[in-house]
């Protein structure tokens, strides 16, 4: 290929990324990944980086895996395309539903296939709405959702996110979407303990559902655990009472686990690990450890039973994809084979958990916090405060995330919250380098810091 010099400037020339300025790509320079395996990436001049975020939250399975590519080809070969519009399906989309069906908690029996975790939010979005009004209440067709929130980027989907700078762009929320605050301990619960601040939070929704009016709320949506919002952890209480309010006012709840989902949180998704049954699941990401774009909106009867009965008029091109639904198989086949419920519980979250607290020793790192293989480092300057940097939000966060890149880690950040996703399959050996890594970066921040004093 091109010397890395050359790709830049064509980049910068001619390739639009998503969330990234101009200055980004040009100043900076972006970083070119010419191939990975495992759990490193390899850029173009020949750097090793370990990826502590899996791609977007999403490669599970570790980069590279022979199986997946060779499935992929097969199914190209057998049969590239059919869509699952009116009256035909095929072999990987049935395959793929029962597996899904059968993974899935409670009578959580019946799947809606789309291309991404934001189609498949707008799937739900419009299958709440149809659920009431062919029940002959479409007025009970507004959604709550939380600050902070992200459930996607398409209209619909951007608009149940709850991140303003999001919304400001565009013309979001479209109407009839609400937000309430998120279960934040560590930056809002103040004097709060844990458990308290997780009822309070969770009562926002019954008040905002009583403001509204029952009869005008078709749904709730949120991630178990809040990913792209600083993976935000919530405490013990605010799940089930998210679920009693739910249930009490008859209003469906909606898990997003594209982030959550297969085994990411300890558990196939995030609602077994926070003792929920919801009505709907969104999954995407790791459904196909992001060998392919696929995501679905796992349904239970009760809604199933609604839609079936009428034509809803909603579907895409790539709905059940058949190359995609072959490769999400593989990837679940492998995760069976390879017990990987297994190697998170007892081997890989035990030893991310014991890097974190190592961690905890550093002057930057207010707190570590953990949820299977989903983690985050909160910074500050003052741990028994948890205050925040005088500095604009997200400064000290960044330069964290460039220092981790130096060396040869990518770690995001989410304000000044360093945020932790890697593959599932890493090893405890692997989660060292993460960790020494990482502290030469937070000792680079510090560094700098003091510098700035
Ligand atoms: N929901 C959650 C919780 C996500 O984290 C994301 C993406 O990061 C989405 C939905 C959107 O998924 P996609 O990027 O596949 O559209």
């Amino acid at each position: 290929h091109l010397p890395t010099a050359e790709l830049q400037a064509l980049d910068a020339a001619h390739h639009m990324h998503p969330f990234t300025t101009n200055d980004d790509l040009t100043a900076k320079g972006v970083r070119v990944i010419a191939r990975a395996k495992g759990v490193y990436l390899t850029d173009t001049d020949g750097n090793e980086i370990l990826d502590a975020m899996a791609g977007l939250w999403c490669v599970n399975l570790g980069y590279g895996r022979p199986e997946m590519g060779q499935v992929a080809a097969r199914q190209m070969n057998e049969l590239p395309y059919y869509n699952t519009f009116f009256q035909t399906t095929h072999v990987p989309g049935i395959a793929l539903a029962k597996e899904l069906a059968d993974l899935a908690p409670g009578d959580l029996n019946h799947v809606f296939f789309a291309g991404s975790g934001s189609e498949a939010n707008d799937t739900n979005l419009r299958m709440v709405r149809t659920y009431w009004a062919e029940l002959g209440k479409p007025e009970k067709s507004h959604v709550i959702s939380r600050k902070n929130a992200y459930h996607g980027s398409s209209m619909g989907s951007g608009s149940l996110g709850g991140m303003t700078y999001i919304h400001e762009q565009g013309g979001m929320p479209i109407p009839g979407i609400h937000h309430i605050g998120q279960p934040d301990w560590w930056s809002e619960g103040g004097d709060m303990t844990r458990e308290d601040f997780g009822l309070a939070r969770a009562r926002e929704l019954e008040e905002k559902i009583l403001e509204l009016g029952a009869e005008n709320v078709a749904a709730f949506i949120g991630e178990p655990v809040q990913g792209a919002g600083g993976v935000i952890i919530p405490p013990s209480t605010y799940w089930p009472e998210i679920q009693r309010i739910c249930r009490k006012h008859d209003v469906l709840l909606i898990a997003d686990e594209v982030i959550c989902g297969f085994g990411r949180t300890g558990n196939w998704f995030g609602a077994q690990t926070f003792d929920i049954i919801p009505d709907i699941m969104t999954v995407a990401k790791g459904l196909s450890s992001g060998y392919a774009p696929i995501g679905a909106s796992i349904v239970n009867d009760k809604v199933a039973k609604v839609i079936n009965a009428c034509e809803f008029s909603h579907g895409y091109t790539y709905s059940g994809h058949p190359v995609c639904a072959a490769v999400a198989l593989e990837n679940l086949r492998i995760m069976h084979e390879e017990n990987m419920l297994d190697h998170i519980r007892n081997v890989a979250a035990p030893a991310l958990q014991n890097a974190l607290s190592a961690l905890e020793d550093h002057p930057l790192v207010g707190e570590t916090a953990r949820s299977g293989m989903m983690a985050s480092i909160a910074l500050t300057p003052h741990k028994e405060s948890r205050a925040a940097f005088a500095s604009p939000k997200g400064d000290v966060g960044y330069m964290c995330r460039e220092h981790c890149f130096a060396n040869n880690l990518v770690m995001r950040h989410v304000g000044d919250r360093m945020v932790i996703s890697p593959p599932l399959v890493i090893t405890p050996e692997e989660i060292e380098v993460f960790a020494t890594r990482a502290r030469k970066a937070l000792d680079a921040t510090y560094a700098d810091l003091k510098d700035k004093d």
